[in-house]
């Protein structure tokens, strides 16, 4: 493995996934215009979906695990039903369930869809690049250690690593463990120092 300074791939790599990509793009396209044809669906309904979902950012999510540190009775929620929890700052789900992987000085936890690109976008919005890429879905479950240190991230060897395999179904979301030194902040600086790499859990959050 060739050090690497960024979580870039090399362009080959990228190249693949574009061509699966540009595929499933074509694929897309074709069934919107079917089912607008159809009169199931209008160009304007499409639009406003593409639309509120772009809105989506990981601010969101990083509100949510900001009350999660504050706020003992939403971090129970959160931990025991994640999808009502979320909804309760306004996230929209469907048939898709949250589940929220605590982070503890035992056991980190990392996400991933070794299938696909299946992502908690109702709390982060759409996944980076590096994420849909099947270098990062093949080695995170093949060598979690590994990958986490190129995002800067060493855990002590007594710390377990759980990796959470996404599916269409059930999105994961990490619960990182608030920072030390970080008594004194409230809701809104905690906020910040949670970013969405955190929440994917290939980082932790900073002071
Ligand atoms: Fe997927």
């Amino acid at each position: 493995m060739t050090e690497r300074t960024s979580h870039d791939h090399a362009a080959d790599e990228f190249q693949k996934d574009e061509e699966i990509h540009g595929y499933y793009q074509f694929l897309g396209l074709a069934i919107e215009e079917l089912l607008v044809e159809k009169g199931i669906v209008t160009g304007d309904e499409i639009r406003a979906t593409i639309e509120r979902r772009d809105s989506i950012t990981p601010a969101i999510g990083a509100r949510i695990v900001a009350r999660a540190w504050t706020d003992p009775p939403y971090r129970q929620r959160l931990l025991t039903d994640g999808t009502a929890a979320a909804e309760e700052f306004g996230c929209e789900f469907d048939a898709t369930e949250l589940v929220v992987v605590e982070n503890t000085p035992e056991a980190h936890n990392v996400i991933v869809c070794t299938l696909c690109s299946c992502y908690p976008r109702m709390v982060l919005g759409l996944p980076p690049s590096w994420y849909k890429s099947r270098e990062y879905r093949a080695r995170a479950v093949r060598e979690p250690r590994a990958v986490l240190k190129e995002f800067g991230t060493e855990l002590a060897e007594n710390v377990e690593v759980r990796v959470h395999d996404s599916t269409a179904d059930m999105r994961y979301l990490v619960l990182p463990m608030r920072p030390d030194g970080t008594e004194a902040m409230d809701e809104d600086a905690l906020a910040a120092l949670v970013t969405r790499d955190c929440m994917i859990g290939v980082t932790v959050p900073k002071v």
